[in-house]
Formats: structure tokens, C-alpha cells, sequence
């Protein structure tokens, strides 16, 4: 799996610079020059890691930080910053508003890197684990296979992502929109409804007889993984009950 960093700044020649060293390393680079345009780079495909020039035109890269916060759809992104020399007020600043890390200019593109790599490492853990194991789910990103209870799943490229979505961030729910911009990040012409029939095929596809539902629906609000402790125990899923009595 190939890493999206979106690099935010506005001096052509450092995010140049940046974007070839970034390539070089085997990351796939989204560029923009200020915080609105970066804005809509996330709406149209969520990076992994977003690095942010304090320095932007128009609305700051603090503010870029800020708002990216306060989504809920990208609260959790990866946020690196770069800032000029000196300026450690702005520093302490970013790391309180949320940013992971900050990059002190002039830099090297191999510290950008590292720092980067770092942020993913505690961020993203899974870009770099070779299995994603929740409950008894177990998914192996490498070699492309997936199990529950030990058992093959037969999961479409979707419905691959959508569980890997959901392992990465258990407890958590996601409105539609949020799952349609990660299911399908390049098209602007799925409907929200796509999400709904990718959740059924997932179910089909994870849940053999008496097994728990591990995918939670709250109707207008959308889809999230339960924790696993709440597999077997969950009061707001219609036919829970009779699960509960069916099991042996
Ligand atoms: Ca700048």
C-alpha cells in the first residue's frame, strides 16, 4: 500500500523539492499552495499524511490544522508541519492544536521523511503491519487475505477496503460520506446508497451462521465496528436477542 501525502506550501521550490524526494521514496504525492485548495484535496481523496507550511497565504497553516481537527472525517489524519527557524512559540502552538510533528526549515527532504514515516508509524499503524487482527477478523493487507475465525473471506476490492476502514478505527462511527469519499476516493458520481450495498455484500461476506454481526448501523448517522467485547452483547441491533438465544 502506497502512503497519499498531501504537502501544503505555498514556495514552489520547497514543495517541489519535497514531492520528487517523496516520490523517490515510494510515496504517491498530492500538492496544493494554500489551505483552501487543500481543503478540497482531502474532500476528494483523504491523504494519509498531510504536511503543512505555517506559512501559507490566506488562511494559515494553523488554521488548516485547526479545521482538519475539528472534522470528524479527518480528526485522526497525520499532520506534519514545517516552520522557520525561531519561530518556537508557533511550535509549542501547532503541537497543541493537534499536529503530530513539526519540521524546523531549512530541512533536509530525508528528516521530512523520517518524521513522516514516524507520524504513519503511530498514526497509520497498519500501512506498515502485515496483518490487521481484530476479534477474531484477521486481515493480511501483503498477500491480499482475509479471515474470520480462521475461516478464508471472499471480500471484492470494496468490500476490502471498507473492512479495513472499519478494523483500523473500532468504536468509532462514519456518516456515509465520510465511507464514500474512503471506498471510492476518485469518483464524484457514487451515491451515498453504493455505501448501504457495500455494507450488506461485507456482512454476507464476514458473518457465517451464528456468528456475531461485528458492523454497527444507527440509522442516519451511519456504520462503525463495534468493539469486540460488544460482538456478543449489543442492545440496539434488531434480532440481537434472538442471536443471543441461538447461540450454543
Ligand atoms: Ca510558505
Amino acid at each position: 500500500m502506497t502512503p497519499l501525502v498531501l504537502l501544503v506550501e505555498d514556495e514552489e521550490p520547497v514543495r517541489r523539492l519535497l514531492a520528487y524526494n517523496l516520490r523517490a521514496s515510494g510515496f504517491q504525492v498530492a500538492e496544493a499552495e494554500d489551505a483552501e485548495s487543500a481543503l478540497q484535496l482531502v474532500a476528494e481523496q483523504p491523504p494519509d499524511v498531510v504536511v503543512v507550511d505555517w506559512m501559507l497565504p490566506g488562511r494559515s497553516g494553523l488554521d488548516l490544522c485547526l479545521t482538519l481537527r475539528r472534522r470528524p472525517e479527518t480528526r485522526d489524519l497525520a499532520i506534519l508541519f514545517l516552520t522557520a527557524r525561531g519561530e518556537e512559540a508557533d511550535r509549542l502552538r501547532g503541537l497543541d492544536l493537534g499536529a503530530d510533528d513539526y519540521v524546523v526549515k531549512p530541512f533536509s527532504p530525508a528528516e521530512v521523511i523520517a518524521r513522516i514515516r514516524a507520524v504513519l508509524r503511530r498514526r497509520r499503524p497498519s500501512l506498515f503491519e502485515d496483518r490487521i487482527e481484530v476479534g477474531d477478523i484477521r486481515l493480511e493487507p501483503a498477500s491480499g487475505r482475509a479471515y474470520r475465525r480462521g475461516r478464508p473471506l471472499r471480500l471484492a476490492p470494496t468490500e476490502w477496503r471498507l473492512l479495513q476502514f472499519l478494523l483500523e478505527h473500532p468504536g468509532r462511527l462514519f456518516d456515509r460520506e465520510t465511507l464514500l469519499a474512503r471506498l471510492w476516493p476518485a469518483s464524484r458520481d457514487v451515491e451515498p446508497r453504493a455505501v448501504d450495498a457495500a455494507v450488506r455484500r461485507l456482512r454476507r461476506a464476514l458473518n457465517a451462521a451464528g456468528e456475531a454481526d461485528p458492523i454497527r448501523t444507527v440509522r442516519g448517522q451511519g456504520y462503525g465496528l463495534r468493539p469486540p467485547e460488544a460482538w456478543s452483547a449489543d442492545a440496539d441491533d434488531r434480532g440481537q436477542q434472538q442471536r443471543l438465544f441461538e447461540k450454543p
